[in-house]
């Protein structure tokens, strides 16, 4: 007799109280959680925006872009799925309203829907469901976790929670709710407050859903007291409140929920058994980096730091990502500063702090604000010797400087800068200029994998230690070929080409311990199992300075 086909089962994770407390990590947590145990996942985001994607959002409002294999621009939140999962992420992975009422519309003017009237409820819903159910189908995965961006409560979310809520009803063993809450611990009470999340959970429940599960973060573990409170007033037995602290690194939280049994209560809830426990791999990558003695100084320079009187990490979050994994395989302690790229435009002489880092990465960027104080970095780094890492925009703009202050092309520049300079080092190809003279700004860059073929004997090929190579790209304008011998006749060779379209995707300057600038994002395949071999390499470099 043949087994009786498992049903794919469904995780959803929802937020309460607030925003940014970490349910993109929980969600990618309990995915590795999961799979120690046995089970193949996948991960889906669904956000609130009309926009079709994250491509037309600006970093300091939303964060990074990441950038899938297959182009998609998506919410950050993906790229610590695969981080944590290493499953690959694509489009199917990412849902917005966006995307969701234009497939409802197109459907409607295709005569689709048969005549019917389309209503928001259930044909919104139905079309949530529609794209939850086809991700894991072509994943084939066995558990799929959802995560809704926002918190509950929040208008915009309703017809996603009523999309899970159908999801629910229809297979009430295939379903589970993850409800990551905020507990604040005001200093003046001094006490952690449960109040709040307990108005999430009816909030929820208003919604047609009970949550299963509480993950409770905050700045302290949550006592057993507490713990108690939320069980009894949120219908939920005790051992379904999980805790959730500040901890020092994101990584550590798959640690904190195995701890607690979350995986298996996870799995009871969904009538699964486990069938491995294989955490080992992940202890032992912990274990390892903590191990580390020796401190690494690196500075970030970049345009997206700032955001009112805060500063915002976020935008960059896959470099620093990369930038720790590398440290930790090289076994030392990333000790990462950010620096907003404008300080030195207002004071060139500030520039000179950069003598203090062992090592300085430009990450990718768009539009004039700040480039010319990026430049100014850039030439410092060359100059002094300091192992540089260029990534996208930090490769464009480490073409420029060369330009300028090694072959003396003064008004040498990139497009974007200056559309009318004389030497545009950096230019833009015919589709994509007609793409910004017609406005078509979304999804229409240069994005997802190309192939690179790398020079025999440079320092990339080594550190890559293959032939030809596959990244992700997001950029619109490329390197101009016109200046590639001008530029290598001077020490910063071509190591890196596609080749299909001979567009440039590497630079490498000789007589420099480390300084190389790629057209595409290593960041986003760096894994903290496997960090990225540039990122290794850079960091090796930086290493011997520090
Ligand atoms: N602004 C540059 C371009 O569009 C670089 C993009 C990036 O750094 N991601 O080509």
């Amino acid at each position: 007799m043949t087994p009786k086909k498992q049903k794919p089962k469904f995780i959803f994770v929802v937020g309460g109280v607030m925003s940014s407390v970490g349910k993109g990590v929980t969600a990618a947590s309990i995915s590795t959680i999961l799979q120690s145990r046995g089970f193949k996942t996948t991960n889906i985001k669904c956000d609130m925006y009309v926009n079709i994607d994250a491509g037309t959002i600006r970093p300091t409002e939303h964060g990074e872009v990441f950038v899938g294999s297959d182009g998609i621009e998506a919410d950050q939140d993906l790229g610590n799925y695969e981080r944590f999962t290493g499953n690959e992420m694509s489009s199917l992975n990412y849902v917005t309203t966006g995307q969701v009422y234009q497939e409802v519309i197109r459907k409607e003017r295709n005569l689709e829907y048969g005549g019917e009237d389309v209503e928001v409820v259930p044909d919104v819903p139905n079309e949530i469901i529609r794209r939850i159910r086809l991700a894991q189908k072509e994943s084939q995965a066995e558990i799929t976790v959802v995560e809704f961006g926002g918190t509950v409560g929040e208008y915009q979310v309703l017809l996603f929670l009523e999309a899970a809520r159908i999801m629910k009803v229809h297979n009430p063993k295939d379903v589970a709710f993850v409800l990551v809450s905020y507990l604040p611990l005001p200093k003046h009470i001094g006490e952690m407050k449960t109040k709040p999340t307990q108005y999430a959970v009816r909030t929820l429940g208003a919604a047609g859903i009970q949550t299963d599960f509480i993950v409770a973060r905050g700045e302290q573990t949550l006592d057993k007291k507490r713990r108690q409170t939320l069980a009894n007033v949120c219908n939920l037995l005790d051992g379904t409140v999980v805790a959730a602290p500040d901890c020092d690194s994101i990584y550590d939280v798959p640690l904190l929920f195995h701890e607690q049994g979350f995986e298996n209560r996870l799995l009871k809830k969904l009538s699964l058994k486990p069938r491995k426990n294989d955490f080992k791999s992940w202890e032992n990558f912990l274990q390892k980096r903590k191990s580390a003695k020796k401190t690494v100084r690196i500075g970030i320079v970049g345009k997206y730091f700032s955001t009112g009187d805060f500063t915002l990490a976020d935008s960059y979050i896959s470099v620093i990502e990369a930038a720790k994994h590398a440290c930790w395989g090289n076994n030392v302690i990333p000790d990462l500063t950010w620096v907003d790229s404008e300080l030195y435009e207002n004071d060139p002489q500030k520039v000179q702090k950069l003598k203090e880092f062992d090592g300085i990465i430009v990450p990718g960027g768009f539009g004039t604000r700040g480039i010319e104080g990026v430049i100014r970095a850039i030439e410092y780094a060359r100059v002094h010797n300091i192992p540089y890492l260029g990534l996208c925009y930090g490769m464009q703009l480490a073409c420029v400087e060369f330009a300028r202050n090694v072959l003396g092309i003064k008004k040498a520049n990139t497009v974007e800068m200056d559309p009318n300079t004389p030497d545009p080092i950096i230019h833009v190809n015919p589709t994509q200029s007609e793409n910004i003279q017609k406005n078509r700004y979304g999804g229409t860059m240069r994005l997802g994998s190309y192939d690179c073929e790398l020079k025999k004997g440079t320092k990339t090929s080594k550190a890559y230690g293959e032939k030809v190579i596959s990244e992700r790209h997001r950029h619109r304008y490329e390197f101009n070929n016109a200046y590639r011998d001008a530029l290598e006749e001077k020490g910063l060779e071509v190591v890196g080409v596609n080749p299909e379209s001979q567009l440039v995707e590497i630079v490498e300057l000789k007589n420099h311990p480390f300084f190389v600038g790629v057209q595409f994002h290593p960041e986003f395949l760096s894994r903290p199992t496997q960090p990225h071999p540039l990122f290794l390499e850079f960091i090796k470099e930086s290493k011997k300075r520090s």
